[in-house]
């Protein structure tokens, strides 16, 4: 029988791409398959505000050639989704029927943008901005100019305010609890980095103020494409709008597979599922952390990336705990603007 390990990462981010390279580098002679639903190779989504700066040649984002991954005997598997796994067997499901055994599996499969609930009937007329295909049709729907508004107001969405500003749009932001996310800022420190937006050029708006979100329409013909009703009657006109409420974990594949979730799929310090043979790093995973009593999520890209090569340096015999390498505090910049560590990459 060979001795050669299956390797089996989900996801093709900053974690699973991580943890491909320590596993080559850890157990040269494994197997070593990475499955992703993207149609492109792995891309740096946080330099995709860039777009609106005029770039739209995909290649630009791409982090590895193909030959790297030729190089490295990694198996990457495109246009492919996991549909179920089976704990028991260590066997996952691809949605075309294809079955694939594993020796170890690593869940490495991220999160999507998170909508509230009473959001989610206006669906379609909001533009997302998680896969470079949204950001091309963003971009393309915001005339020179033309004024966007944001809802939320995570990190992510305040990148992506600062490039909008900076490249000569209107920004208003419908503030709420998801602001700032995933910094914790407590009541007393919210006007002051509130104030900092304002400083930089962003119109805010307190959702609360005015009720809360009412209704969101296509605007009438020449005017504006998007209209924003507050329950108490006022109104906003802009170009686009678009939701940044944070993240949630894309976990559906797991949930039959007899692994622990919560909101994320839980893990020990080493980053360990409930089932020996499976690990999860980055954003879909929650970790057992002793200070606070709770699994917590860590986010950023400097994190995601550590639990990637730890999960890898685990998987091939290691039995170490994680260490999260991130700040996460937001801070003010001497002219008073935001700086949010979430912003730093590589
Ligand atoms: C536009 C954008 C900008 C961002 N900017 C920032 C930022 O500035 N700062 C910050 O801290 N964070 C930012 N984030 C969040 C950041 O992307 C994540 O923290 C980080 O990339 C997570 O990496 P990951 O490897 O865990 O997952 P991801 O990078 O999300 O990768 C998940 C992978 O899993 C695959 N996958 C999911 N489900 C399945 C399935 N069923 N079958 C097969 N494959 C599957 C996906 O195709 C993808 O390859 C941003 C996110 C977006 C969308």
């Amino acid at each position: 029988m060979s001795t050669v390990r299956h390797h089996v990462i989900i996801g093709s981010g900053v974690a699973g791409n991580q943890a491909a390279e320590t596993l080559r580098e850890h157990d040269p002679d494994s197997r070593i398959t990475m499955i992703t639903i993207s149609r492109l190779p792995f891309f740096n989504r946080y330099d995709l505000p860039r777009v609106f700066r005029g770039e739209r040649d995909w290649r630009r984002f791409i982090i590895y050639p193909a030959a790297y991954y030729r190089d490295n005997r990694i198996t990457l598997r495109r246009a492919t989704r996991v549909v179920n796994v089976d704990s028991a067997s260590q066997i996952l499901k691809l949605e075309h029927k294809e079955s694939i055994h594993f020796d170890s599996l690593l869940v490495a499969s991220g999160a999507g943008a998170y909508l509230p609930e009473e959001l989610s009937e206006f669906r379609p007329l909001l533009h997302g901005f998680g896969a470079f295909r949204d950001a091309v049709t963003v971009a393309d729907a915001l005339p020179k100019g033309g004024h966007a508004i944001l809802l939320g107001g995570d990190t992510i969405g305040l990148d992506l305010a600062r490039t909008l500003l900076d490249t000569g749009h209107r920004v208003t932001l419908v503030a709420g609890p998801y602001t700032f996310w995933p910094h914790e800022v407590t009541p007393e420190e919210r006007p002051q980095y509130i104030a900092a937006l304002q400083r930089m050029g962003i119109v805010v708006v307190e959702a609360q103020s005015r009720g809360g979100i009412a209704a969101i329409e296509p605007g009438a013909k020449g005017l504006s494409a998007r209209k924003l009703t507050f329950e108490d009657g006022s109104e906003l006109a802009g170009d686009v709008v678009m939701p940044f409420f944070g993240i949630a974990p894309s976990l559906d594949f797991m949930l039959g597979s007899g692994v622990d979730i919560e909101r994320g799929l839980l893990v020990t310090p080493n980053l360990r599922t409930t089932n020996e043979n499976i690990y999860a790093a980055g954003d879909v995973c929650q970790i057992w952390t002793d200070k606070a009593r709770r699994y917590c999520f860590y986010h950023g890209w400097k994190n995601v990336r550590a639990m990637g090569e730890l999960a890898a340096r685990n998987i091939t015999g290691a039995n170490e705990p994680w260490v999260p390498t991130q700040d996460e505090a937001l801070h003010l910049t001497a002219d008073g603007k935001i700086q949010s560590p979430f912003w730093e990459y590589q």
